[in-house]
C-alpha cells in the first residue's frame, strides 16, 4: 500500500465535511449536527478535545516496519502545510481552548523550522511536547529545543539490541545513539522524559524486560503501545499484536510490577511501578485490547492540513483551504468546531488492516 492516499477512501465536500466509512466500526454514520459556537471544543458524546497532535511533516528517516514501507513515498512539498500555516493552526487551536500541544510527524526533527514552530507556539500552551525517534537528539539539539520553549519530549525506541533495533526501524542507527539522546533530553530538562515502544510478536517482544530495565536505569517511564492497524505494509493482524497484558506478564517475570492505573481518566497510559521500589515506571497503551475512546481528548492535524478527530476512524476534515487569509478566524474556528462535534464515538477497532493513511502520515 502506498503511504498516502489523501482523498481516498474519504469522501469530502468542498465545504470541508468528511464522511465516515460505513464499514468502519469506529465510525458513526449518523447525520451531521450543528456544533456549538462557543465554549470548549466538545463532541456529541460530551468529550472535550484539549490535546492537539500537530503533525508538522510526514517525512521520516526511519522505516519502522509497523509504520512505514521501505519504499515510502512522501507528500510533495507543496502539499505539506507551510511553517506559517502550522503556526496559524497552532494559534487557532490555542484560542479555542486547547491546552496541550504535541508536535509530531513523521519525524518532526527533520523539519527545518522546528525551533521557530516551537518558539511561536510554546507561549500559547500550558504543555508543549514532541515525539521523536531520537535520531537527531543530542545535547545541542535538546538544549536548542528546550530554549525554544519545548517542555517535554517522548522518544521512541523499540529495542536496546542493535540488530533488532535496526530490523524494526529499518535504519542503520545504533540504539546507543538514541539512549545517549534520552540522557541528553533528561540533562536538558525536557522531563518527565517518556519512551515509547511498539512490540511485534516474534520480532522484538522479548525486549520488554530490557526496555523496562532501561526505564529503571534512567528513572523514566517506558510506555508500550499495542501495534495498531496503521502500518503501510498492511501486515497488521491480531496474531502480530503483543497485548499489554502479555507485556506486563513478561516484564513481571523479571521485574515484578504493581498497577497504579491512569494518571487521569483521559490519559491513554495505564501506569505500573516497580515492586522493588526502583526508579522508573512502565505504562501500557492498549488501543487494541482495551480501547479508551470514551475518555478521548485528542485531535490530530495531518501534515497536509486535515483535521482527524479520531485516529482509528477514517473521517478527515480539510481545513487548509481556510488558511492564508482565505477564511476569517471565525470560519476556521467554526470548521474546527464542526469537525470535533461530529467526532466518531469510536470504541471498536476493525480487526484488519485499515485503508487510508498510515501512522506516519497522520501523526502519532
Ligand atoms: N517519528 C516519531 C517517532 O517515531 O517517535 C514520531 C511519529 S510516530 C508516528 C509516533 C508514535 O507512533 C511512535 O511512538 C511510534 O512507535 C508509534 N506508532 C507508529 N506506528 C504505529 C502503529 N502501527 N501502531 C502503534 N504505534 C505506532
Ligand atoms: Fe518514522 Fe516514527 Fe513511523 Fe518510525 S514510527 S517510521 S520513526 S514516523
Amino acid at each position: 500500500m502506498s503511504t498516502l492516499a489523501p482523498t481516498s477512501p474519504f469522501s469530502l465536500t468542498q465545504y470541508g465535511r468528511a464522511t465516515s466509512r460505513d464499514d468502519d466500526p469506529a465510525s458513526d454514520s449518523g447525520a451531521f449536527e450543528p456544533a456549538p459556537t462557543e465554549g470548549p471544543l466538545r463532541d456529541r458524546f460530551g468529550r472535550i478535545a484539549n490535546d492537539l497532535r500537530l503533525s508538522i511533516t510526514d517525512r521520516c528517516n526511519f522505516r519502522c516496519s509497523y509504520c512505514l514501507s521501505p519504499d515510502a513515498q512522501f507528500l510533495p512539498s507543496e502539499s505539506r502545510l507551510s511553517t506559517q500555516e502550522i503556526i496559524q493552526l497552532g494559534r487557532t487551536f490555542a484560542r479555542l481552548g486547547v491546552e496541550r500541544l504535541r508536535i509530531t510527524g513523521g519525524e518532526p526533527t527533520l523539519h527545518p523550522d522546528l525551533c521557530e514552530i516551537i518558539s511561536e507556539l510554546s507561549p500559547l500552551y500550558g504543555d508543549v511536547s514532541m515525539t521523536t525517534n531520537g535520531s537527531r537528539l543530542t545535547e545541542a539539539t535538546a538544549k536548542a529545543w528546550k530554549a525554544a520553549g519545548l517542555k517535554r519530549i517522548t522518544i521512541s525506541i523499540d529495542s536496546v539490541d542493535p540488530a533488532r533495533f535496526r530490523a524494526v526501524s529499518r535504519s542503520n542507527l545504533d540504539p546507543a545513539v538514541v539512549i545517549d539522546g534520552i540522557r541528553a533530553a533528561i540533562g536538558a530538562g525536557l522531563g518527565p522524559v517518556k519512551v515509547n515502544a511498539v512490540l511485534l510478536v516474534g520480532v522484538n517482544d522479548e525486549d520488554a524486560p530490557a526496555l523496562a530495565e532501561l526505564a529503571r536505569a534512567l528513572a523514566i517511564e517506558i510506555r508500550f503501545i499495542e501495534f495498531m492497524p496503521l502500518d503501510a505494509d498492511g501486515s497488521w493482524n491480531t496474531t502480530r499484536v503483543v497485548s499489554s497484558a502479555k507485556t506486563i506478564e513478561r516484564i513481571s517475570d523479571v521485574f515484578p510490577l504493581i498497577a497504579e492505573g491512569r494518571d487521569r481518566p483521559d490519559r491513554t497510559a495505564v501506569r505500573f511501578r516497580f515492586a522493588d521500589g526502583s526508579a522508573g515506571s512502565v505504562g501500557t497503551i492498549a488501543p487494541v485490547s482495551d480501547p479508551f475512546c470514551g475518555e478521548c481528548s485528542r485531535i490530530r492535524v495531518t501534515p497536509d492540513g486535515f483535521l482527524r478527530p479520531c485516529l482509528l476512524a477514517n473521517s478527515e476534515w480539510p481545513i487548509r483551504h481556510l488558511l492564508k487569509g482565505r477564511g476569517s478566524d471565525e470560519a476556521i474556528e467554526a470548521a474546527i468546531r464542526e469537525a470535533i462535534w461530529n467526532k466518531d464515538r469510536g470504541g471498536a477497532l476493525r480487526m484488519g488492516p485499515m485503508e487510508g493513511r498510515t501512522m506516519s502520515a497522520i501523526g502519532g
